[in-house]
């Protein structure tokens, strides 16, 4: 069988040329290739023309296959010239007569083959390893010239940036002697180079020069470290004085020995310059020169950093007197001067432990750092006041100006720095409000105080809301026979971390926060509810209702409209509500109080001036205005308390009752706790009394109790 015949052949040439070279295709895949090129000698054996192209190829595809061992063109020759014959003569061509394997022209075929075979396996063989060897050749080549460049370049890149370089750099040995600089460190260093050049490193030393600096740089030629920075000072050779910013690294051989040492420098002189500048503009006032607030905050931080257990701290916060009107009646230039002259004067107490700073407009500042007591601190403010005291010449002008000065001075390690700065600027504002040009001494309890009044303040409108507050009720009684009349409204506020406040406490700041408005209208509203409920549970002897009106309501324009609106929505008869005002509300130049007053008298609603005899008392005035009642002040009461009554008293009392009377005023005589009280006031002439002798303010349900109980109060009703 032809193709039986070609896969032995190809199977034994395969095993012929892997068992003399390392073949890297499998063993299947290896028969296939030989056997591709057994048909290939087959046919070119066969060929009736021969192509000499053919053997050429073979031989050229074992080399391009790897068959490249010692043995294997050997190897293949043999088997062409033992087997490729019967091959061919197998295979029999049409054209092709010789049937015999031993016929001269196919011996002669085969020795042609196996002839062209060898050259094609030759050459390629050549080739390779000339290919290789180009290739290697050409790396080489291409290495080499690589590397050179690179050395070259690299040379070149050196030289350029050493000789270009804006930076200085200097090449020293170990012991310090310069063995080379580039211009830019002559021109730095103001030296040619072959004065440089008989310099040593070790020469360099600036008298300010951080030991830091000169710790590494021995460390440094020792070996011990292979580089450091530093900013580091350079004395020029004209005498002048550099800045740098230096790097020195370590050079070291082969063997990792130190050889020499490297410097970089740059010149910083003109950026330290800049930053001290832009330093000082952060840390000064530009007007006056004096260190600004950035630079207190900065110190004082310094101080806290590391509150040492004995350090104290004291500080006078100082402000001007008046200093707003120096500006604007002056105009602002006077005003700048003026601040200035003061700086001068104040910057003569600043000192090594003592700071003077301008903390902004006409506030100044002077830290007494490990202050030895308060003592100290009382006399520094005394001094810095007489100081001041000398009239200031500024425009032509002499100007007085006195200050007030806040002092705080405490251990450091008892303070934090918000809370000293916050208390120097409390205690200043009492300097002012004690009346300016003194100084005033930190106190905790006077601070505590206020500092509650700013939070209930704050507060307030916010627990009107959550119903923190609520009203309490006091029976105004008929002297003649203890029956309630009327009761007086008084609220009370549930706070939750103070506890229960009374007016006292919170009232005047309502006023002053202006909350008074909400809260006086919610009173009025709980007061008119109440008072309704009253009127449907006792009809005719259900008791008016009192409600306290501040000075601050009575301006507000809406006052007559809420309480019309309250009196429509609680359904109350007018009649059942009085309004408590005080004298001071009704005195004054505007018109508003008065009409709203006139309109809710027309309305029937009663009016009473509380407190009387507290204030101006003015009687006469009175007379003019749509009131009903007098509320004689507790403080007549207390005249009255003794056995033996005070005369005087006596006198004004009976005085201010017949006046009212006269005017058809009913007069009621607050605060009566005792019997005696009661009697003389009775005497007196006194129409009604409240006070505790009768009932404490209490709850709208105790108020419901008596009612019912229908007696009189305060003992003997006599
Ligand atoms: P006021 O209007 O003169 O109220 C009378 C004050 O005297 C009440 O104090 C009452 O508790 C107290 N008092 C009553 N009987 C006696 C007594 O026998 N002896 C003594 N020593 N005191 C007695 P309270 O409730 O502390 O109110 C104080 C002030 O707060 C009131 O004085 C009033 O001016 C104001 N106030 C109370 N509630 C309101 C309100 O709703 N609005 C406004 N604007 N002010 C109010
Ligand atoms: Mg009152
Ligand atoms: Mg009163």
């Amino acid at each position: 069988m032809t193709l039986a015949g070609r896969e032995a052949f190809a199977r034994q040439w395969a095993g012929a040329v892997t068992g003399t070279s390392y073949v890297s295709l499998d063993s299947d895949e290896l028969v296939g290739h030989m056997l591709a090129l057994t048909h290939l000698l087959v046919d070119s054996a066969v060929a009736v023309d021969f192509d000499p192209s053919i053997p050429r190829r073979i031989g050229a595809d074992l080399v391009a296959a790897h068959f490249t061992g010692t043995e294997t063109l050997s190897e293949s020759l043999a088997m062409i010239a033992e087997r490729l014959g019967a091959l061919a003569v197998e295979s029999g061509h049409a054209d092709w007569h010789c049937a015999d394997r031993r016929c001269p022209v196919l011996t002669a075929r085969i020795a042609r083959i196996s002839g062209k075979l060898a050259a094609g396996y030759a050459d390629a063989l050549r080739e390779r390893t000339l290919n290789e060897q180009e290739a290697i050749y050409r790396a080489g080549l291409l290495a080499r010239k690589q590397a050179e460049q690179a050395l070259a370049d690299s040379e070149a890149r050196f030289r350029a940036m050493f000789t270009e370089a804006a930076i200085g750099i200097g090449i020293g040995d170990l012991d310090g002697r310069i063995v080379e600089a580039n211009p830019a460190l002559l021109r730095m260093l103001r030296y040619s180079a072959a004065e440089f050049k008989k310099l040593n490193v070790n020469a360099m030393m600036h008298p300010d020069d951080a030991a830091s600096v000169w710790q590494a740089y021995s460390e440094l030629v020792r070996g011990e470290r292979d580089h450091f920075r530093a900013e580091k000072r350079f004395y020029r050779s004209d005498g002048g004085e550099i800045w740098t910013h230096l790097t020195v690294s370590l050079v070291r051989d082969e063997d990792g020995a130190p050889s020499y040492q490297v410097a970089l420098l740059e010149d910083v002189t003109e950026r330290r310059k800049l930053q001290a500048r832009l330093e000082y503009q952060a840390y000064h006032d530009p007007l006056t020169g004096l260190p600004n607030r950035a630079l207190v905050s900065d110190r004082l931080s310094r101080v806290f950093a590391a509150p040492a257990a004995a350090r104290r701290i004291g500080l006078c916060y100082l402000d001007l007197d008046g200093f707003k009107a120096v500006n604007d009646s002056l105009g602002h230039d006077v005003g700048d001067q003026l601040l200035i002259a003061v700086a001068s004067r104040l910057a003569l107490f600043s000192g090594p432990r003592q700071t003077v700073a301008r903390m902004g407009g006409d506030e100044f500042v002077i830290i007494v750092e490990d202050s030895r007591n308060e003592d100290e601190v009382i006399a520094l403010a005394n001094d810095v006041l007489s100081a001041l005291a000398e009239p200031i010449q500024v425009g032509g002008q002499e100007l007085t100006v006195t200050a007030s000065i806040g002092i705080v001075e405490r251990p450091v390690a008892a303070t934090s720095q918000a809370d000293l700065v916050q208390a120097a600027d409390i205690t200043l504002y009492w300097a002012k409000s004690d009346g300016k040009s003194r100084y005033a001494m930190f106190d905790p309890n006077r601070n505590e105080s206020q500092v509650t009044r700013f939070t209930l303040s704050a507060t307030m409108p916010a627990a009107i809301e959550r119903d923190e507050f609520f009203v309490e009720y006091q029976p105004l009684v008929r002297l003649d026979d203890g029956m309630i009349l009327g009761v007086e409204a008084l609220v009370r506020w549930q706070h939750p971390s103070y506890g229960l406040l009374d007016p006292e406490r919170f009232i005047s700041l309502a006023e002053e926060s202006g909350s008074i408005v909400h809260l006086g209208r919610w009173v009025l509203a709980r007061a008119c509810e109440q008072a309704r409920i009253w009127q449907d549970a006792f009809g005719e002897a259900a008791p008016f209702v009192s409600v306290n009106v501040a000075p601050r309501q009575l301006h507000e324009p809406g006052l007559v409209a809420d309480v019309v609106a309250i009196l429509t929505s609680t359904g109350l008869e007018p009649g059942r509500l009085q309004l408590e005002l005080t004298e001071q509300a009704l005195m004054g130049e505007e018109t508003g109080p008065l009409e709203a007053l006139t309109k809710l008298c027309g309305m029937g609603v009663r009016i009473a001036i509380d407190d009387f005899g507290t204030g101006y008392s003015n009687l006469p005035y009175l007379r003019s205005l749509p009131v009903h009642e007098l509320k004689l002040a507790g403080s007549f009461a207390v005249g009255l308390r003794s056995a033996d009554p005070d005369p005087v008293d006596e006198r004004i009392v009976a005085t201010l009752v017949n006046l009212a009377h006269a005017l058809q005023l009913t007069v009621t005589a607050e605060g009566v706790e005792t019997a005696a009280q009661r009697d003389r006031l009775r005497a007196l002439g006194c129409d009604s009394a409240q006070g505790w002798l009768f009932a404490r303010p209490s709850a709208p349900e105790e108020i419901d109790v008596l009612l019912r109980a229908d007696a009189p109060l305060g003992g003997s009703g006599s």
